[in-house]
Formats: C-alpha cells, structure tokens, sequence
C-alpha cells in the first residue's frame, strides 16, 4: 500500500499543510455532476425538482439530462466528467440502457462513473452477471425510488465514485510526481528548478501554470535587505522575473508570499496555495506560490505533500550544484569567477552568433612579482583584492570579471560596454589600501569571441599571445588583438620545437668572421657566429637565438658553441696559429644559472686551450638585464685571464654609471652607427663619443659591419683600433677561415 504523506522527519519542516491562514475567500464548491438518461419526460421532470436543493457530502448537484441513447452517446463522446449516470433500461430499444452501460465501460473507457440502471417495471431488472461485469453500482424500480428514498441511492454512489476518483487521482498523480520528480533532479539551476516546480505543481493540480518562486533575499553584510526576491514566475507574473517581490503589484499575493516565508509555513487559500521550502533542506528559504483557482481536494493536499518533498530535494540539489560550481568555478582568493568560468562562459556567449558582440579583455598588472617579492605575498594579495572594486564598479554586471592566475584579470561582456580605454582609465587613480596609495599600471589586450575560430581555450591562447605583444612594448601598453601576433607566435614555436630536434644532429655549427687591426691590416682574431642550416636553408641567427632564450636550449646551444669554439682553436694551433684568440657570443640567460666563468674555464682547461684566447661577448643591453650578477661573472672570467667584449655598444642607452663599472676589455660598435658613418654626421658624432668612451675606460674598440674602405679609413683616422666586416671577410666555415688565416699571416 502507498501511503500518500510526506517524510515523516519532513513534517517538522513544515510541508505539510494547515488551515490556520488568513480568511479563505468563499468560492462556490464543486458540484457533483449526474447525467440521467431516460426518455420518460415526467421522470426527468420530477427529478430535476427532486435534486434541486439537494446537497451530497457537502456538495450541491448538478443534473444534466439525455432523452435517448444516441443523445446520451453524442453528450458522452464530450463529456466524461460526471460523478453518477441514472440510465433508463428501456429507452429506443429494450435494452438501450444495458447497450449505454457497455458503451460507457467499454468503449469510452469510463470506469470512475457511478452507473444506476432504472427499471419502468419488474422483470427489467439486469441479471447478476450485467451487474458484476459492467461494474453497476444499483438497480432500482422508479417507483421505489421514493421509498427506498433518491437521496440514499445517490449518496452510495457518489461517495463510491469518491473514493474511486481518489485512488484515481491519486494513481495520476503519484505518476507525475514521479515524472516530474525526475525533471526536477535534472534540474541544475535556480532558474531551471523554479520553473520546473511552477510547471509541474500546476501540471498536477491540473490547473494553468500561474505562480511565482521566491527565495529569501540575501542579508549579508555587504547586500542589504533586499526581501524577497522572484526568482521563478511564470503565466502573467512572468514579467516580474528575477525582481523584488516588493514590486508585485498585486498585494494580497505579495503578502501571502511573505506570510509564508516569516512564518516558516506553507498557506492554503481557496484560490491559491503557497508551499514553503525550509532552509534545512533546500539551503535557502523558498515560497512557491500558485494559484489555482480552486480549493483543493484531500487527495491533492496528499498528493502535494509528496510533491513538496521532492521539490524540496530538487532545490536542495541545485543549490548543492552550485556550491560545487562555486568551488570548481570560483578564484579562492578573490571569491570571482576564475579562469574554468571564464572558458565556460566564453563559450555560452559563442553560442549561435559566434561571439562578435562579445568582447574579453586581458589585464595583467605591471611588476607584480617585483611588488610581490619587495612586499610579500599577503601584501600582494590585498592589491589583488583591492583592485576587484574598481574593476567591478567600471564593468558592472552582467559583464563578467575573471581571475585567470596570479595578476591576470579577465573582463568579458557586450562589445559596447567593454574596451581597453575603459580599463586602462582604472589605473590613472592611484588604488587605496588602508591609508596607502599604489600606483599600478598594466597591459592590456582585447579581442571579440569571434577573432578566433578555435574553441574557448584556443581563443584565451591567442588572447594570451596578444597580451605579451603588449608587455614586450612596456609596463601600460595596449594591444588589441592581431591575428599575425599569433601566426608570429606560431612560427616561433614551430621553430623552438625544430630547434630541439636539430640540437640533437650536427645542424647548428660555428662560421668565423675575421677581425682586422685597421692600423696595420693584421688579423687580431675572429668572431665565432652561429649557423643553423635545415634542409629550407639557413635560418638566421637574429631569428632562433630569440626563441632559443625563451627556453632551456639556450644553455645547449651556449655549450655546443663553446665546444666548437674549443675545437676551432686547436684546428687553428694545429695549422700553426696559436696565438690567434675567438670570441664567442653568450645570451644573457646563459648566466642564469651561476658559475658561468667557471663552467668556461673549466671547458678550456679540459680542452688545452689557454682562457684568453677565448673571449666572450656580451650585448650591452643583456649586461644590463641583470647587472650585478653578470658583472660578477664577467670579473671572474676576466680574473681568470678570459677576455670580454661588450656587443653591440651604443644601442643600450646604458647609464655612464653602470658603464664603468663594466668589467670588459672591448666595446664592439654597433654595426648600425658603422653603416651611416659616410653620410650621417650624426652617426659619426656617436661613433666619436663611443671611442672617446673607449680610450677614457682604457678599453679597445673594434668596429662591426665594416663594408668599405672608407668606413675603415674615417674609424682608424678616428681612433677605432680593429675592425670586422665584409670589407675583410664574411663569415667563414673553418676550413675556409683557416685558409684565410693563412693567407694573412704568409707574408
Ligand atoms: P653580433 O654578435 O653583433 O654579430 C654580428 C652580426 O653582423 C653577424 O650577424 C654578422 O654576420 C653580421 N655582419 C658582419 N659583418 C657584416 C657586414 O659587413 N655587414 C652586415 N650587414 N652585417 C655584417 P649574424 O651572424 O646574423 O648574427 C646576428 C646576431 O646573432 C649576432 O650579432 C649575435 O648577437 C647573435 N649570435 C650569433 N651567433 C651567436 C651565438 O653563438 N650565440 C649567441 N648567444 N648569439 C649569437
Ligand atoms: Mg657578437
Ligand atoms: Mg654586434
């Protein structure tokens, strides 16, 4: 047996139902309906005056009459819904009434009506087995009707059909609970479950769906009361959606609604109910208003109570749902959407128009490691949250602020109410934190969700590639959003993989450049440059040695380089010229990890080579990076009798200060300031200032890209000592150079 009542631990809890409400309106009660088919007008007649005023279990009767079976028929094919059928047995036929009955039963499927077969006279009286298999409540001769009293006859079967329609009913309705049991499991968000329970209640009261979900509004500290707040609704209040529930214009309803949730019960009205989910199951206060129209039936009141506790469990669900959506989708720092909402919602916004009225931003503040490490992390960690109000307050809702890591902010809205300016705009204030002041800056990049036809994460990629093109310009640049930055990044990652696979062949190898002593057109050495030759040709120095210091195959290549240079110098003292030094270029990552100057000489040591026939070149700007951690090297590789040239001199800017205390024994010109000298005087100014430089250091100077004769001639009438370059020699394999050597030193 099923037993239609709540859990009973849920009974506490208030779903169940009681008549201690407000006043009931008074709507007229539901008659009980009888069709009575017999064509003896008399007899119709003196019914209808019979059942007039009458009233069964409480309720009034409502007599519809038929003359005739196929009357009786068409009214039926119609209308089912009648709680007692009074059949004449002899109507056109003599059995007219016996043919309705099994009608009724077995071709209109009718098994609720109550049938009670009426005879003219004894004899017509149907046999047992009419009575067992068309399920007949009674038989009855008219003219006992009066004494065995109409009324009585009635009332037994109108209170079986009672009973039976209950059971019916009840069967119905528990299968749509179930039905809708499931939806409401299925459900995942407020909005989802709102409207499923609204649908589903009035689906089973069988009534249109007219109601509202509310939810307690929040009363936490930062959100003021706001009471309660709709967050389902549908038929005529569909409008008032996602507001107050103090804008419903309809007051009765409002105050129902709000009787429900301060009183911590559901309400019953004649024309209405309001069930009420505790917070115990449902992790929030909910009312579920609807309106019905109609007070409900004892079975229906049951039939609820079943219903509420499964709601119940559905809001439960969901807000279970979205407490672990909260803890897979939120920044735990900042309490905002991280970077797995952020693809989530990048790639709801694509759906259907492909995301251009969309916009995402990428804001990644300047030196923030840099703060992080002067000030400590929990220092850092307030900024972060400091900076959440101002974003918020110029991106307000619905546009979406994500933490994707560290300082990485993402804006994500309408293109028309998000832009780089805008964000941009944030730092020109100074962010207040108690009662100090930071200056920020940032770099931003923007970009619609269409830019980029790959799915949520490939778009973050490219917008992430973009965002360095705008850290490479400096601390508060913006750049919006190019697709050839990527196909740049591309190709420099195409490269870096090839890069590692090539480190592994022969395919990188040294050339040398000769350096001649302008002075007395003497070699004084060479320059060791990397080739890298694939099966498409060479590929640049300036092009992979960028990509190869983003990675770790910079300190590959910087060994391989300084195992070859150590080779060259024993093929050179094998042909005869071991007093002949190279130098070699070094990355300013390869002092990344200490103990360059001695992975050096230990390499020259290993090798028989003397450490100052090795010198090594160092651009001004890689000098700089990191100054006093690559000063130091330099010293110790200097100390140990090594040699070092400062590349590309000229193009750093570098402070006078720094530049003497640079421990070198060179500066190389920059080959930019030989190219002009001819005609620049500009250039020769520099040119002048950076020897005179030189000589006040006490260091050499060699020239770079020296192409003409008249270059050589104005940077030696000038002071500048050496001198590499086309003039002299292109960079050569070593065979070739140590042909050329000889050819230089053969008087
Ligand atoms: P760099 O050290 O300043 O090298 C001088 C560059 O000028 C070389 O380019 C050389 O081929 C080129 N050059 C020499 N004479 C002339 C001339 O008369 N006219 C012109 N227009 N150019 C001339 P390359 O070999 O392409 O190297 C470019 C840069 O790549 C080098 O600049 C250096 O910074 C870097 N590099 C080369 N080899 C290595 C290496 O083994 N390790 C590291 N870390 N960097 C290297
Ligand atoms: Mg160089
Ligand atoms: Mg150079």
């Amino acid at each position: 047996m099923v037993t239609l009542s709540p859990n009973a631990q849920d009974d506490d809890t208030l779903i169940g139902f009681r008549d201690e409400d407000p006043p009931p309106l008074t709507l007229p009660l539901r008659p009980w309906r009888v069709l009575a088919v017999d064509d003896d007008r008399g007899f119709q007649q003196a019914l209808a005056h019979a059942l007039g005023d009458l009233h069964i279990l409480g309720r009034p009767l409502e007599l519809v009459q038929a003359y005739c079976l196929s009357e009786a028929a068409r009214l039926l094919a119609k209308d089912h819904d009648f709680a007692v059928i009074l059949a004449d047995v002899v109507m056109e036929t003599e059995d007219a009434g016996l043919r309705l009955v099994k009608g009724v039963r077995e071709m209109l499927g009718l098994y609720e009506p109550r049938i009670v077969l009426l005879t003219g006279q004894p004899g017509f009286a149907p046999v047992d087995e009419v009575m067992e298999t068309y399920d007949l409540s009674d038989y009855c001769l008219k003219s006992d009707l009066a004494s065995r009293g109409l009324k009585n006859v009635l009332t037994a079967a109108i209170r079986s059909y009672s009973q039976l329609s209950a059971v019916s009913s009840a069967r119905k309705g528990l299968q749509l609970i179930l039905e809708a049991s499931n939806r409401l499991t299925t459900a995942r968000t407020l909005e989802q479950i709102a409207s499923t329970v609204l649908i589903e209640l009035a689906d089973l009261l069988q009534v249109p769906a007219e109601g509202i979900v509310c939810v307690e509004g929040s009363d936490s500290a930062e959100d003021a009361p706001r009471g309660p707040i709709i967050v389902g609704a549908a038929g005529q209040f569909a409008p008032y959606l996602n507001s107050a529930l103090r804008t419903l214009p309809d007051r009765n309803i409002a105050e129902c609604i709000v009787a429900s949730l301060d009183g911590h019960r559901p309400i019953e009205r004649n024309d209405c109910q309001v069930l009420y989910f505790p917070h115990q199951h449902a992790m929030a206060d909910y009312a579920v208003y609807l309106s019905t129209g109609r007070p409900l039936e004892t079975s229906e009141h049951e039939l609820l109570g079943v219903f509420a506790a499964n709601a119940s469990k559905g809001f439960g669900n969901v807000a279970l749902i979205s407490r672990l959506d909260r803890m897979a989708y939120e920044d735990e720092l900042l309490h905002i959407p991280n970077r797995a909402a952020l693809l989530r919602e990048i790639g709801r916004r694509r759906i259907g128009t492909g995301g251009g009225q969309h916009r995402m931003l990428l804001i990644d503040l300047d030196n923030f490691s840099g703060l992080n490490d002067a000030f400590g992390v929990a220092l850092g960690n307030r900024i972060l949250d400091a900076l959440v109000g101002p974003l918020r307050q110029a991106f307000p809702p619905p546009t979406m602020i994500a933490r994707i890591t560290a300082d990485l902010f993402a804006i994500l809205g309408l293109a028309d109410q998000v832009d780089s300016a805008h964000a941009m705009a944030i730092f020109d204030q100074p962010l207040r934190l108690d009662n100090d002041h930071y200056r920020l800056t940032a770099c931003i990049t923007e970009l619609t969700l269409d830019a980029v036809t790959g799915n949520a994460d490939e778009l973050l990629r490219a917008a992430w590639t973009s965002l360095r093109a705008a850290k490479q310009r400096g601390p508060g640049s913006s750049v919006a959003y190019d697709p050839d930055i990527e196909r740049q990044a591309g190709k420099r990652f195409a490269l870096m993989s090839r890069l590692g696979q090539d480190l592994q062949h022969d395919a990188l190898f040294l050339v040398f450049q000769p350096q001649i002593c302008l002075i007395t057109g003497r070699l004084v050495g060479a320059e060791a440059l990397l080739r890298w030759r694939t099966d498409e040709g060479f590929i640049p120095p300036a092009e992979f040695i960028p990509v190869a210091e983003k990675s770790a195959y910079i300190h590959a290549i910087g060994d391989r380089v300084m195992q070859q240079a150590c080779e060259a110098l024993k093929a050179l003292d094998a042909a005869g010229m071991d007093d002949l030094g190279l130098s070699v270029n070094v990355s300013a990552r390869q002092f990344d990890t200490p103990g360059l100057a001695a992975r050096i000489a230990a390499r020259c040591a290993e090798a028989g080579i003397a450490l100052c026939r090795l010198a090594i070149e160092i651009t001004e700007t890689a000098a700089m990076s990191n100054f006093s951690h690559v000063a130091q090297e330099l010293r110790t590789h200097r100390a140990a009798g090594g040699i070092v040239a400062i590349d590309d001199f000229g193009t750093g800017l570098s402070s006078l200060e720094y530049l003497r205390d640079l421990p070198a024994d060179h500066l190389k010109i920059d080959l930019s300031f030989v190219r002009h000298l001819e005609h620049d005087e500009r250039n020769r100014q520099i040119v002048r200032m950076i020897i005179k430089l030189g000589r006040s250091l006490g260091v050499g100077l060699i020239a770079e890209g020296v192409e003409t004769r008249g270059q050589a001639d104005w940077l030696r009438d000038n002071g500048c000592q050496a001198g590499q370059g086309w003039l002299f020699a292109k960079p050569l394999p070593l065979p070739e150079f140590i042909a050329f050597c000889q050819q230089y030193t053969t008087p």
